[in-house]
Order: structure tokens, then sequence, then C-alpha cells
């Protein structure tokens, strides 16, 4: 539970942990979600064991219509060309907005605007209602920054995390969410708009 609950905490999202991240060159042991298996261009490999989990497209179509169905975003182009779906492990570092992101243990998953890719921690499972609603929260960015521009890099994420918590409650699950870390989250400095 309480590596769940470190996870629901520190759900890294966005840029928020740019600054922790280390500009080291590493091979990195990533591997795409889709349906092929061929190696995506950021310098990952493919791992070759362990199958990944799979997101497929009906489960991408029911969350992009979960959000088309309870926001006023155009969902049009993530429906259209869905971000890619990447896996990392704790431990690696990962090309995140053109820089290195290091995978630490209270990270569940990140969307990197720039590649339009969305990297998902594993142990990560479709199954997981709660792994989903990371996924959700993910898609919930891709969109956000489809449709608008945000007066700084944490402002989508009250927002995110809200229609996440709805999405798990309609789930049967209350979000345990530290929502004043959310609220300081989302807060721009000051002379930023927000
Ligand atoms: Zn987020």
């Amino acid at each position: 539970m309480f590596k769940r609950r470190a996870k629901q905490l520190k759900q890294l999202c966005q840029m928020q942990f740019r600054a922790a991240a280390l500009r080291v060159a590493l091979i990195l042991l990533c591997s795409s979600g889709a349906a092929t298996s061929e190696p995506f261009d950021a310098g990952c490999m493919v791992a070759e064991t362990s199958p990944e989990p799979a997101v497929t497209r009906s489960v991408l179509n029911e969350l992009i219509g979960w959000i088309a169905l309870r926001t006023d975003y155009d969902v049009s182009a993530v429906y259209r060309d869905p971000p890619e779906i990447v896996f990392c492990h704790v431990g690696e570092i990962v090309e995140y907005e053109a820089e290195g992101l290091l995978v630490d243990e209270i990270l569940a998953a990140a969307y990197d605007l720039t590649k339009r890719r969305i990297y998902l921690v594993e142990p990560w499972s479709a199954e997981d209602s709660f792994d989903l609603s990371v996924l959700l929260h993910e898609l919930i960015h891709a969109v956000q920054l489809d449709n608008r521009d945000w007066p700084c890099t944490g402002a989508p994420e009250w927002e995110a995390y809200m229609l996440q918590s709805v999405w798990l409650r309609y789930q049967g699950i209350v979000a345990d969410f530290d929502w004043n870390t959310i609220y300081r989250l989302s807060k721009c400095p000051t002379g930023t708009g927000n």
C-alpha cells in the first residue's frame, strides 16, 4: 500500500522533475507498447526478454472517449494519432523533452510533448484500474497541450488530477491524492499569469 500511495502522491507527469533529470547518456532499455516491436528512435533498445504489457487501441479509445465526454476539449487529434506509448523501468534514464530523465521509484508516468510520447513505468497493467488512470492522466495532458497554451508547465496538473480522480471514482476507487501538493504543483510562479 505504501508503494502505491507513494506512486499516487508523486506520480510524475509533464516536466515537474526536469530539474532532477540527469543529463547522462546511457543505453536505455525501453520498449514500445505498440503492436509492433520495432525499436523507437530515442536511442532506447527493445528489451530482449519479458514481454511488455500492451496498450491496445480499444483501451486508448475508451480513455480518449471518456475525456471527450467529460471535457470541452477537442480530442480529435489525439484520437486520430494517439501518443506513442513507451514502457520503462526504474533506474533507467529516458529522453524527455530533449533532456535525460531519471526514472526513479516514485515516477509512474510522463508525457513528452515534443515527441508526443507517453512513458509508463513498469509494473503497469491494463487490468489495474489505477494503472489505467495513470495512462488517462497522461492522455489528458496530450489533449490539454493540443488545445491551448498554458502559463507554466505545472498549470495543467490540477485539472489532470481532478479528472483522474473522477475517473477512478467511476471505478469505485477513491483517489488518495495529496491535493495540497497538487495545488502547489499547479500554481505558476508569480507573474506567469496563474
Ligand atoms: Zn500530470
